[in-house]
Protein backbone atom coordinates (compact mmCIF):
# COMPACT_ATOMS: atom_id res chain seq x y z
CA UNK A 1 0.00 0.00 0.00
CA UNK A 2 2.74 2.51 0.61
CA UNK A 3 5.02 1.46 -2.19
CA UNK A 4 7.15 4.21 -3.44
CA UNK A 5 6.46 6.30 -0.41
CA UNK A 6 9.06 7.38 2.15
CA UNK A 7 8.94 7.83 5.61
CA UNK A 8 10.79 9.64 8.50
CA UNK A 9 10.11 8.28 12.09
CA UNK A 10 11.61 9.58 14.98
CA UNK A 11 12.57 7.76 17.97
CA UNK A 12 12.13 4.77 16.24
CA UNK A 13 15.35 2.69 17.81
CA UNK A 14 12.66 1.16 20.45
CA UNK A 15 9.28 0.78 21.71
CA UNK A 16 6.52 1.98 19.06
CA UNK A 17 8.86 4.12 17.28
CA UNK A 18 10.58 0.73 15.74
CA UNK A 19 6.86 -0.50 15.40
CA UNK A 20 6.05 2.22 12.84
CA UNK A 21 9.18 1.47 10.92
CA UNK A 22 7.98 -1.91 10.75
CA UNK A 23 4.99 -1.22 9.61
CA UNK A 24 5.63 0.94 7.47
CA UNK A 25 8.25 -1.22 5.54
CA UNK A 26 5.79 -4.40 5.68
CA UNK A 27 3.73 -2.07 3.35
CA UNK A 28 6.58 -1.14 0.92
CA UNK A 29 8.10 2.29 1.97
CA UNK A 30 11.30 3.44 2.41
CA UNK A 31 12.37 4.08 5.77
CA UNK A 32 14.78 6.41 8.46
CA UNK A 33 14.86 5.59 11.52
CA UNK A 34 16.18 7.76 14.34
CA UNK A 35 17.11 7.79 17.63
CA UNK A 36 19.37 6.86 20.51
CA UNK A 37 21.12 3.88 21.55
CA UNK A 38 23.87 1.24 20.95
CA UNK A 39 25.22 1.51 17.36
CA UNK A 40 25.26 -2.36 16.91
CA UNK A 41 22.28 -2.59 17.10
CA UNK A 42 20.66 -0.15 15.62
CA UNK A 43 22.67 -0.84 12.64
CA UNK A 44 21.20 -4.61 13.11
CA UNK A 45 17.84 -3.16 13.56
CA UNK A 46 18.31 -0.76 9.95
CA UNK A 47 19.75 -3.79 8.50
CA UNK A 48 17.41 -5.94 9.32
CA UNK A 49 14.70 -3.68 7.96
CA UNK A 50 16.28 -3.66 4.98
CA UNK A 51 16.47 -7.52 5.22
CA UNK A 52 13.00 -8.61 5.72
CA UNK A 53 11.32 -6.30 3.92
CA UNK A 54 13.00 -5.33 0.75
CA UNK A 55 12.63 -1.54 1.32
CA UNK A 56 15.40 1.06 1.94
CA UNK A 57 15.92 1.65 5.14
CA UNK A 58 18.67 4.72 6.77
CA UNK A 59 19.45 5.95 10.07
CA UNK A 60 19.92 9.11 11.53
CA UNK A 61 21.58 10.18 14.64
CA UNK A 62 19.95 13.26 14.86
CA UNK A 63 19.04 14.59 18.53
CA UNK A 64 15.95 15.50 18.51
CA UNK A 65 17.17 18.45 21.20
CA UNK A 66 19.44 20.37 18.32
CA UNK A 67 17.47 21.99 15.45
CA UNK A 68 20.60 21.91 13.02
CA UNK A 69 20.68 18.06 13.08
CA UNK A 70 16.47 17.98 13.05
CA UNK A 71 17.47 20.06 9.86
CA UNK A 72 19.74 18.09 8.65
CA UNK A 73 17.81 14.86 8.87
CA UNK A 74 15.21 15.79 6.95
CA UNK A 75 17.21 16.91 3.75
CA UNK A 76 19.45 13.81 4.21
CA UNK A 77 15.71 11.81 4.00
CA UNK A 78 14.82 14.10 0.86
CA UNK A 79 18.34 13.67 -0.91
CA UNK A 80 18.84 9.79 -0.45
CA UNK A 81 14.96 8.81 -0.51
CA UNK A 82 14.36 11.64 -2.83
CA UNK A 83 11.17 12.68 -1.08
CA UNK A 84 9.68 12.64 2.57
CA UNK A 85 6.43 11.51 2.54
CA UNK A 86 5.27 10.44 5.89
CA UNK A 87 6.56 12.16 8.84
CA UNK A 88 6.11 10.63 12.26
CA UNK A 89 7.17 12.67 15.45
CA UNK A 90 7.57 10.10 18.22
CA UNK A 91 10.44 10.56 19.91
CA UNK A 92 9.80 11.07 23.64
CA UNK A 93 11.00 11.08 27.08
CA UNK A 94 9.44 10.79 30.09
CA UNK A 95 10.35 12.43 34.12
CA UNK A 96 7.86 12.03 37.11
CA UNK A 97 8.04 14.48 40.39
CA UNK A 98 6.07 16.38 42.02
CA UNK A 99 6.40 20.25 40.13
CA UNK A 100 8.02 21.53 43.20
CA UNK A 101 11.11 18.93 43.23
CA UNK A 102 10.91 18.96 39.38
CA UNK A 103 14.48 19.49 37.86
CA UNK A 104 14.33 22.61 35.73
CA UNK A 105 16.51 21.11 32.87
CA UNK A 106 14.35 17.73 32.74
CA UNK A 107 11.33 20.14 32.15
CA UNK A 108 13.48 21.81 28.94
CA UNK A 109 14.52 18.25 28.03
CA UNK A 110 10.46 17.02 27.82
CA UNK A 111 9.24 19.64 25.90
CA UNK A 112 12.56 19.96 24.19
CA UNK A 113 12.19 16.01 22.33
CA UNK A 114 8.03 15.64 22.55
CA UNK A 115 7.35 19.05 21.19
CA UNK A 116 9.67 21.27 19.96
CA UNK A 117 11.71 18.71 17.97
CA UNK A 118 7.98 18.01 15.78
CA UNK A 119 8.36 21.64 15.19
CA UNK A 120 11.22 21.36 13.45
CA UNK A 121 10.43 18.18 11.61
CA UNK A 122 7.45 19.94 10.30
CA UNK A 123 9.06 23.10 9.65
CA UNK A 124 11.42 21.36 7.71
CA UNK A 125 9.38 18.37 5.31
CA UNK A 126 6.27 20.28 4.62
CA UNK A 127 7.81 21.99 1.90
CA UNK A 128 8.41 18.88 0.03
CA UNK A 129 4.93 17.59 0.82
CA UNK A 130 3.13 20.70 -1.02
CA UNK A 131 5.10 20.30 -3.72
CA UNK A 132 4.53 16.48 -3.97
CA UNK A 133 0.75 17.92 -3.22
CA UNK A 134 0.78 14.77 -0.80
CA UNK A 135 1.44 14.02 2.97
CA UNK A 136 1.12 12.74 5.87
CA UNK A 137 2.11 13.96 9.31
CA UNK A 138 1.50 11.59 12.23
CA UNK A 139 2.12 12.54 15.89
CA UNK A 140 2.62 10.83 18.81
CA UNK A 141 0.83 12.06 21.16
CA UNK A 142 -0.66 10.23 24.75
CA UNK A 143 -3.42 9.71 26.54
CA UNK A 144 -1.92 12.81 28.13
CA UNK A 145 -2.95 14.78 25.39
CA UNK A 146 -6.13 14.84 26.84
CA UNK A 147 -6.48 14.53 30.39
CA UNK A 148 -3.77 15.12 33.06
CA UNK A 149 -2.02 12.68 35.91
CA UNK A 150 0.06 14.09 39.16
CA UNK A 151 3.88 14.28 38.95
CA UNK A 152 3.97 14.85 34.87
CA UNK A 153 3.74 17.97 34.60
CA UNK A 154 6.53 18.47 31.44
CA UNK A 155 4.65 14.84 29.62
CA UNK A 156 1.37 16.29 30.43
CA UNK A 157 2.35 19.93 29.22
CA UNK A 158 4.41 18.95 26.08
CA UNK A 159 1.30 16.13 25.13
CA UNK A 160 -1.18 18.78 25.13
CA UNK A 161 1.32 20.85 22.92
CA UNK A 162 1.25 18.44 20.72
CA UNK A 163 -1.86 18.03 20.06
CA UNK A 164 -2.30 21.43 19.99
CA UNK A 165 0.58 21.54 17.15
CA UNK A 166 -1.19 18.63 15.12
CA UNK A 167 -4.51 21.13 14.69
CA UNK A 168 -2.94 24.21 13.53
CA UNK A 169 -0.76 22.31 11.14
CA UNK A 170 -3.48 20.50 9.91
CA UNK A 171 -5.45 23.88 9.27
CA UNK A 172 -2.56 24.98 7.56
CA UNK A 173 -1.77 22.20 5.21
CA UNK A 174 -6.16 20.99 4.43
CA UNK A 175 -5.85 22.23 0.75
CA UNK A 176 -2.48 20.75 0.14
CA UNK A 177 -3.04 16.60 0.00
CA UNK A 178 -1.46 16.83 3.55
CA UNK A 179 -3.08 15.22 6.64
CA UNK A 180 -1.75 15.91 10.04
CA UNK A 181 -3.27 13.76 13.27
CA UNK A 182 -2.20 12.29 16.52
CA UNK A 183 -2.23 8.98 17.87
CA UNK A 184 -2.89 9.43 21.40
CA UNK A 185 -1.93 5.92 23.49
CA UNK A 186 -3.09 4.84 26.92
CA UNK A 187 -0.30 2.50 28.24
CA UNK A 188 1.96 0.56 25.98
CA UNK A 189 4.20 -1.95 27.23
CA UNK A 190 7.72 -0.42 26.31
CA UNK A 191 10.96 0.62 27.83
CA UNK A 192 9.71 4.34 28.31
CA UNK A 193 6.57 2.76 30.49
CA UNK A 194 8.92 0.00 32.09
CA UNK A 195 11.65 2.70 33.14
CA UNK A 196 8.98 5.16 35.25
CA UNK A 197 7.57 2.56 36.88
CA UNK A 198 10.44 2.89 39.39
CA UNK A 199 9.82 6.35 39.70
CA UNK A 200 6.05 6.41 40.65
CA UNK A 201 6.93 3.97 42.95
CA UNK A 202 9.06 6.22 44.37
CA UNK A 203 7.00 9.48 44.34
CA UNK A 204 3.81 7.85 45.39
CA UNK A 205 5.81 5.75 48.31
CA UNK A 206 4.14 2.59 46.95
CA UNK A 207 5.77 -0.86 45.16
CA UNK A 208 6.45 -1.75 41.91
CA UNK A 209 3.73 -4.18 41.67
CA UNK A 210 1.10 -1.42 43.00
CA UNK A 211 2.32 0.94 40.19
CA UNK A 212 1.45 -1.32 37.57
CA UNK A 213 -1.88 -3.10 39.19
CA UNK A 214 -3.18 0.33 41.08
CA UNK A 215 -1.57 3.79 38.79
CA UNK A 216 -0.81 2.07 35.60
CA UNK A 217 -3.57 0.23 34.73
CA UNK A 218 -5.93 1.20 37.03
CA UNK A 219 -6.68 4.37 34.42
CA UNK A 220 -6.64 1.95 31.99
CA UNK A 221 -10.28 0.42 32.06
CA UNK A 222 -9.60 -2.40 29.87
CA UNK A 223 -6.93 -3.65 32.39
CA UNK A 224 -4.58 -4.37 29.20
CA UNK A 225 -1.31 -2.58 28.27
CA UNK A 226 -1.61 -1.65 24.65
CA UNK A 227 0.64 -3.48 22.16
CA UNK A 228 3.04 -1.44 20.16
CA UNK A 229 1.86 -2.98 17.27
CA UNK A 230 -1.88 -1.59 17.68
CA UNK A 231 -0.43 1.61 17.35
CA UNK A 232 1.77 0.87 14.52
CA UNK A 233 -1.59 0.29 12.32
CA UNK A 234 -3.67 3.05 12.98
CA UNK A 235 -0.35 4.99 11.64
CA UNK A 236 -0.77 2.72 8.54
CA UNK A 237 -4.36 3.12 8.20
CA UNK A 238 -3.67 6.99 8.73
CA UNK A 239 -1.51 6.90 5.38
CA UNK A 240 -4.40 4.88 3.45
CA UNK A 241 -6.42 6.94 0.77
CA UNK A 242 -9.47 5.45 3.43
CA UNK A 243 -8.05 8.32 5.87
CA UNK A 244 -7.74 11.14 3.41
CA UNK A 245 -10.62 13.23 5.04
CA UNK A 246 -9.26 12.62 8.54
CA UNK A 247 -6.63 15.67 9.43
CA UNK A 248 -6.28 17.49 13.11
CA UNK A 249 -7.49 14.82 15.17
CA UNK A 250 -6.45 13.09 18.03
CA UNK A 251 -7.46 9.63 18.10
CA UNK A 252 -6.70 7.61 21.29
CA UNK A 253 -5.80 3.96 21.70
CA UNK A 254 -6.37 4.00 25.54
CA UNK A 255 -8.61 0.48 26.62
CA UNK A 256 -11.02 3.39 27.36
CA UNK A 257 -8.77 5.51 29.80
CA UNK A 258 -10.43 8.52 28.33
CA UNK A 259 -14.06 7.62 28.36
CA UNK A 260 -13.59 8.13 32.11
P1 LIG B 1 10.92 4.30 24.03
O1 LIG B 1 11.75 4.80 25.16
O2 LIG B 1 10.87 2.85 23.73
O3 LIG B 1 11.31 5.06 22.69
C1 LIG B 1 11.64 6.41 22.67
C2 LIG B 1 12.47 6.68 21.44
O4 LIG B 1 12.84 8.08 21.44
C3 LIG B 1 13.77 5.88 21.40
O5 LIG B 1 14.04 5.48 20.08
C4 LIG B 1 14.81 6.89 21.87
O6 LIG B 1 16.11 6.61 21.40
C5 LIG B 1 14.25 8.15 21.23
N1 LIG B 1 14.80 9.38 21.81
C6 LIG B 1 14.82 9.76 23.11
N2 LIG B 1 15.48 10.93 23.23
C7 LIG B 1 15.88 11.29 21.99
C8 LIG B 1 16.60 12.38 21.46
N3 LIG B 1 17.07 13.37 22.24
N4 LIG B 1 16.82 12.42 20.13
C9 LIG B 1 16.39 11.42 19.31
N5 LIG B 1 15.69 10.36 19.77
C10 LIG B 1 15.44 10.30 21.08
O7 LIG B 1 9.45 4.87 24.31
P2 LIG B 1 8.02 4.60 23.67
O8 LIG B 1 7.13 4.19 24.76
O9 LIG B 1 8.09 3.78 22.45
O10 LIG B 1 7.62 6.10 23.31
C11 LIG B 1 7.50 6.59 22.01
C12 LIG B 1 6.52 7.75 22.00
O11 LIG B 1 5.25 7.27 22.42
C13 LIG B 1 6.87 8.90 22.96
O12 LIG B 1 6.57 10.12 22.36
C14 LIG B 1 5.95 8.64 24.15
O13 LIG B 1 5.67 9.82 24.85
C15 LIG B 1 4.73 8.10 23.43
N6 LIG B 1 3.80 7.36 24.26
C16 LIG B 1 4.20 6.21 24.90
C17 LIG B 1 3.28 5.54 25.68
C18 LIG B 1 3.64 4.28 26.39
O14 LIG B 1 2.84 3.84 27.24
N7 LIG B 1 4.76 3.66 26.11
C19 LIG B 1 1.98 6.01 25.80
C20 LIG B 1 1.62 7.17 25.14
C21 LIG B 1 2.55 7.83 24.38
Amino acid sequence: MLKGKNAVVTGSTSGIGLAYAKAFAKEGANVMINGLGDADEIEKTRASLEAEFGVKALYSSANMLKPDEIAEMIATAEKELGSVDILVNNAGIQFVSPIDEFPAEKWDAIIGINLTSAFHTIKAALPGMKEKGWGRIINTASAHALVASPYKSAYVAAKHGIAGLTKTVALEAAEKGITVNAIAPGYVWTPLVEAQIADTAKSRGITEEEVKENVLLAAQPTKEFVTVEQVAAMAVFLCSDAASSMTGTILPIDGGWTAH
